[in-house]
């Protein structure tokens, strides 16, 4: 992952013990500038630590930085303060005093102030007592040691790299793990353990031994982090780009039970009669990670990852059939809200998009193993509306055969749905289709109050366009209408006449254009 001229220069600070990296011409931001000669001039001195550092070395390149943090001995207020005056008193600081941290806005680079601290913990409560302390201090209580490399931004070793923990070369051999004894990490601060298998997610490097078993030794302390924190971490383990990674590291650690027990039930194999089912957990990994491939959508990929929630409570052996899971599709739907109700996650259309993909997640498949008739097409295009296109990239995803065979062979099926899917579309503009005759029109018409009568009236129209049995138009709609009407004792009524209506619905949609 280490690059040209750094990672040269990284190999040859572990071959030479006098050897000290200096990274000052990678500190290209003009803000590390004005923070030393400030840093200088005040006798605080000040350090760029975390994740703009470990991103610097696993990159090599200096360019651009969003996310900036500081360390200064002494305030960490007062240095963000004095730089918003060096550059522009209009820029926008805020003031985080309850926390000791100011984080100051400059174009797109965000830089976060903080005073070298101490902290000591209770076991209730993440939040520490805090007192000044030395960058020693400071590094100390950071959660890894890849994110406890400091650079140095005073007179005396501007740009030198500083490393108590060895981080340069747990980044060298891919690897998280903390400063301190883990287990006291861990306990100090419990969200450290869903950072630290985010961190792994993201950067592909494994947990050392210790720091995993550690996790798994105090992982019931989860349970005094804010539910907030803990979905923020699921969502950026679910926004890598494998984010299977992450959930084997939260099973094999015990984590996954506590926080996400639906997913911890898919995990296993049963087996009757010599007929065993696959294992849904590690398909649903499968299926998310094939998705990752595809789309940062981060609501299809929670999609991908609860399409089969609800396989373990429908699974049942039927002898002579097998394993079955009748209806899990439309049983994971109805999950859906209580899930997302309790991981803290938006319970607005997101939730509904997640909920109507899961619903409808098999429809492309049995579609693509019939014959693909017109009418199931309408359907499916109706009922997925605009999210279509994504229902198709989720079933595709879905494929997770071994045999290469079927995997092309339903990958072909796919392609012929999707073109039929273009076909129709052509022809009958199904999406977002409201019926030619509204509810409306037909109280009007047959001058009748809202009731079953018009339900089932508008119904049929629905049922008819969709099956194909009459065209998507306002007239075939009208005289389908006249026709149920008259099943149920219903005419038209007197001055309701079809050019009367007609003339409405070209009037509105003429107000509607304009
Ligand atoms: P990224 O922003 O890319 O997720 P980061 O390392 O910058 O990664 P932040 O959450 O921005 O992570 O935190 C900045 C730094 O603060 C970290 O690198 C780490 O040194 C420290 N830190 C953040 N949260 C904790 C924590 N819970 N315990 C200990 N140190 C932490
Ligand atoms: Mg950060």
């Amino acid at each position: 992952m280490f690059v040209n001229a750094l990672l040269l220069r990284i190999r040859l600070y572990f071959c030479s013990s006098k050897f000290t990296m200096n990274l000052s011409e990678h500190l290209n931001h003009k803000v590390f500038q004005i923070i030393a000669s400030l840093a200088a001039k005040e006798g605080t001195p000040s350090y760029v630590i975390g994740g703009f550092v470990r991103d610097l070395l696993i990159s090599g390149s200096g360019t651009a930085p969003m996310d900036i943090d500081i360390v200064v001995i002494g305030s960490g207020i007062e240095m963000a303060q004095k730089v918003k005056a060096c550059i522009d008193e209009e820029l926008p600081l805020s003031v985080f005093k309850n926390f000791g941290t100011a984080m100051l806005k400059w174009g797109d680079t965000e830089v976060e102030f903080v005073g070298a601290r101490k902290e000591s913990y209770r076991h209730s409560s993440r939040k520490p007592l805090v007192e000044n302390g030395t960058l020693e201090d400071d590094q100390n209580r950071r959660d890894f040691t890849i994110n406890a490399l400091a650079i140095s931004l005073n007179p005396s070793d501007y740009g030198e790299l500083l490393d108590p923990f060895g981080g340069l070369k747990h980044l060298e051999e891919r690897i998280i793990t903390t400063p301190l004894e883990p287990g006291l990490t861990f306990s100090d601060d419990p969200l450290r353990m869903l950072r630290g298998i985010r961190f792994a997610t993201r950067l592909g490097f494994s947990i050392e031994a210790g720091t995993l078993n550690a996790i798994h030794q105090h992982r019931q302390r989860i349970g005094i982090v804010s539910q907030e924190r803990i979905s923020d971490e699921l969502n950026k383990i679910i926004a890598s780009a494998k984010p299977s990674t992450g959930f084997l590291l939260l099973e094999q650690t015990g984590l996954l039970e506590i926080i996400f027990p639906e997913l911890q039930q898919m995990k296993g194999v049963e087996e009757v009669n010599a007929m065993h089912h696959k294992d849904n957990f590690l398909h649903t990994l499968e299926v998310l990670d094939n998705i990752a491939l595809k789309t940062d959508n981060l609501w299809l990929r929670w999609a991908a990852l609860l399409h089969d929630i609800a396989k373990p409570r429908t699974k049942k052996f039927e002898p002579g059939t097998g394993w079955t899971f009748h209806a899990h599709e439309f049983i994971g739907a109805k999950m859906i809200p209580g899930i997302f109700r309790r991981l803290k996650l938006p319970l607005n259309e997101k939730m509904k998009y997640v909920q109507k993909l899961v619903q409808l997640h098999l429809r492309p498949i049995v579609l693509s193993q019939d014959i693909v008739t017109d009418s199931a097409v309408r359907r499916l295009i109706f009922d997925a509306g605009d999210d279509l296109e994504d229902l198709m990239t989720l079933c595709e995803a879905d494929i997770t055969s071994k045999n290469e065979r079927t995997v092309k062979r339903h990958l072909k099926n796919f392609q012929i749905v999707r073109e039929k899917i273009i076909e129709i579309e052509a022809k009958d503009s199904i999406r977002n289709f409201q019926p030619p005759i509204s509810g409306d029109d037909i109280q009007k018409i047959f001058g009748i109050p809202p009731s079953r009568a018009v339900g089932i009236i508008k119904n049929a129209i629905k049922e008819a366009i969709l099956d194909g049995e009459i065209p998507n138009d306002y007239q075939a709609a009208y005289e389908l209408m006249l026709k149920e009407g008259a099943a149920q004792g219903l005419s038209p009524q007197k001055g309701a006449s079809k050019e009367e209506t007609r003339e409405e619905k070209t009037r509105e949609e003429k107000t509607k254009n304009d």
